[in-house]
């Protein structure tokens, strides 16, 4: 689950998704496109030039269309897929683990264990190193509770899931946490301060090659929407769906209904901090 607002920086028109990415890291568009998912989810082949095995970030969901053209475009370059690591847990990027790990034999690493398969979870500081390059785990709750974001130093490249995409905003799940996620943000945006990280790929929509302006305006835009709900809390909105006609007037209605998931994981947030209103409506 993705997007928040359409809205914000865009690739440019036209500009292909599928096969896209850095040295080690490609894409494989996954056919799901929708409103949250933008132009569907982003699966990742990241493997060492010449090595003979790849590992799958995020296999997408249980497309056996999509899942077998991941498995041949891996064998196409002469590899075997030797691990599926999963960002979260979320259907979309999750939902062809299994089948994936059937056609192929490959272990699947998930920070929750209900995804893991014959492999261990993803502890922060982990190093996947299948690929024939270090990819190393760096922890980002927020988006969801079980969200990570992996380092791909050697292309000074991170792949972060939906905890920041190609476009738009992400949203705060219902297993997510907002304080967690504004701390996510500061971690990366303190990663891109102390490396020389040029590009971020995300799980959904175009790559981002300027990754401090993205996490910033990822930063900036969070604390505009807090700003956005206090100022309707003091104008005496208390239900979440008056907060979110308000607050989301310039998103899409289609997406109202995630708008209001964020909205109630922004009250959570004020509500841990002692400030929300009596009455302001937290179920
Ligand atoms: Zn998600």
């Amino acid at each position: 689950m993705t997007a928040e607002s359409q809205a914000g920086r865009g690739p440019g028109p036209g500009q292909p998704i599928d096969g896209s990415g850095t040295g080690r890291a490609r894409c494989v568009l996954a056919p799901n496109p929708s409103l949250m998912t933008l132009d569907g989810t982003n699966t990742w082949l990241v493997a060492e030039p010449g090595w003979p095995a790849v590992v799958v970030v995020d296999p997408g969901p249980d497309d056996e269309a999509h899942l077998r053209r991941v498995r041949s475009l891996a064998e196409q370059a002469g590899r075997r897929i030797a691990a599926i690591v999963l960002t979260h847990g979320h259907p979309d990027h999750s939902g062809g683990a299994r089948t994936l790990a059937g056609l192929t034999g490959a272990p699947v690493r998930a920070v929750d264990p209900a995804h893991r398969l014959g492999a261990g979870g993803l502890p922060p500081g982990a190093v996947i190193d299948d690929g024939g390059c270090e990819i190393e785990v760096i922890a980002t709750p927020g988006h969801t509770y079980d969200s990570v974001c992996l380092y791909l130093r050697a292309d000074a490249a991170v792949l972060t899931g939906d905890t920041v995409l190609g476009r738009g905003t992400s949203v705060i799940a219902h297993d997510g946490s907002l304080a967690d996620y504004l701390g996510s943000l500061d971690r990366l945006r303190a990663l891109a301060d102390s490396t020389p990280l040029r590009t971020l790929l995300p799980g959904h929509g175009p790559l981002l090659g300027d990754p401090a302006a993205a996490l910033d305006f990822y930063i900036t835009h969070r604390a505009e929407r807090l700003a956005e709900i206090r100022a309707a809390l003091a104008a005496g909105d208390r239900a979440r769906s008056v907060i979110v006609a308000r607050v989301y007037a310039d998103v899409d209605r289609a997406l109202w209904p995630y708008a209001e998931i964020s909205v109630q994981a922004q009250l959570a947030y004020l509500a841990e901090r002692g400030e929300l209103p009596p009455g302001t409506q937290t179920g």
